[in-house]
């Protein structure tokens, strides 16, 4: 969130201005009143376009932050809930550009984004005069040092008054960039206050998981109000989950299989009335049977799913284990279960595994012999 960037920018002495955030109308004037003054109210919500959709207010007084803030609490931007707003001073604005630096994934580079005609409707820009939008690639190997820094702000034309100050701000949201393991790093508005001073009166900031462990002060910055429940589960027990619309739950060990088994599940579907996949859940290499319940706790708990597809390739952790799993599995959420299951095993040890399963006889598993005819096993049961 808008705030959120904010902190970190600061952190890395980017000109920004903090205020003060409030979760009710009253904190709103409250803060308001503390920074005097005329104010700007501000919709906190991870997604852009605020300002269209009616999220950024300037207000003349406390009395009318209370106002606008009553007006944006709660309010709906993009789907999400709006539970904060940001209560800044109102700067005087006297132009906008945009910047950003960001990961280019096709070109295995990275990119800085800087345009002088910024403000709300940069993509609109980018439509009807991409001329104005520069593009520059940064090599990861040098960085930007300060005469990379100067080749951004003259190739995107900030007005000579800026340069000194640009070049500066620029290297500083570098180490923003770098020093917090950033994916993107935005600044729209980027302003021309008066007195021709920049400050970052917008920021966006997409942080890369993978370098949580470096970050302790990252996980502040998750918005648990706003997350999926039963992906918080997941993520609360370790697994590696993401919920998609369908009704197949579905659970392989490894990425590329899980991939390919929601594939074929989709592609089963169409003959069932279009059933889909309810979810990606990857158990990973050791699919123990805490692992295995953990799994199929998280999926049976998705009202939408009405049949679960199981498809394991035995490598490492043999199948003989993973079927151990499965049913220690089932044994441990009992009742609980409540869907069928579609078991594929293949790979290291299979005539144990399907041996192991077959003399369990549980009444909700249905072993499969291979992937597509599990898959249109689990997408004919998960017809209504
Ligand atoms: P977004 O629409 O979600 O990107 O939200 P922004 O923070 O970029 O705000 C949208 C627009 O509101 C900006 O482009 C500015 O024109 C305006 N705005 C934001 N903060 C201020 C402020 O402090 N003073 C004034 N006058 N306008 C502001
Ligand atoms: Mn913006």
């Amino acid at each position: 969130m808008e705030y959120q960037a904010k902190e970190l920018f600061a952190k890395h002495d980017v000109p920004v201005t903090l205020g003060v955030v409030a979760e009710t109308p009253e904190e709103a004037a409250a803060g308001a009143s503390s920074l005097g003054g005329a104010v700007v109210v501000k919709a906190q919500v991870k997604a852009g376009g605020r300002g269209k959709a009616g999220g950024v207010k300037l207000a003349k007084d406390s009395d009318e932050a209370r106002q606008h803030a009553e007006a944006i609490l709660g309010m709906q931007i993009k789907g999400l809930t709006v539970n904060r707003v940001l209560i800044a001073p109102a700067a005087t604005i006297e132009e906008e550009y945009y910047f950003s630096f960001l990961l280019d994934r096709s070109n295995r580079t990275y990119l800085c984004i800087a345009s002088i005609a910024g403000g709300v409707e940069i993509e609109e820009v980018a439509k009807t005069d991409p001329d104005a939008v520069k593009q520059i690639p940064i090599d990861a190997g040098t960085g930007v040092d300060e005469a990379k820094a100067r080749e951004i702000v003259d190739t995107a034309g900030f007005p000579a008054v800026l340069t000194d100050q640009a070049v500066d701000l620029v290297q500083k949201l570098w180490n923003v960039f770098v020093q917090e393991d950033a994916t993107l790093v935005e600044v729209n508005p980027l302003a021309r206050l008066e007195g021709d001073v920049l400050e970052a009166l917008d920021g966006k900031v997409s942080l890369d998981d993978n370098a949580e462990f470096r970050h302790e002060d990252h996980l502040t910055y998750e918005d648990k109000a706003a997350a999926d429940p039963l992906e918080a589960k997941a993520k609360a027990k370790g697994l590696n989950y993401v919920k998609l619309d369908g009704e197949v739950g579905i659970i392989g060990n490894g990425a590329g299989l899980v991939m390919s088994t929601l594939d074929v599940v989709a592609y089963a579907g169409e003959r069932y009335s279009g059933v889909k996949p309810a979810n990606f859940l990857d158990i990973g290499g050791g699919a123990s049977a805490q692992v295995m319940a953990d799994g199929l706790d998280v999926i049976l708990g998705d009202e939408q799913v009405r049949s679960v597809f199981v498809n394991v390739f035995g490598g490492i952790t043999s199948c003989d284990a993973v079927a151990s799993g499965i049913v220690g599995a089932l044994e441990l959420l009992g009742d609980e279960a409540s869907k069928p299951l579609v078991v594929r095993l293949d790979g290291n040890n299979v005539e144990e595994g399907r041996r192991i399963l077959s003399e369990a006889n549980h009444p909700l598993v249905t072993l499969a012999e291979t992937m597509d005819g599990a898959a249109d096993r689990a997408a004919e049961l998960a017809v209504k």
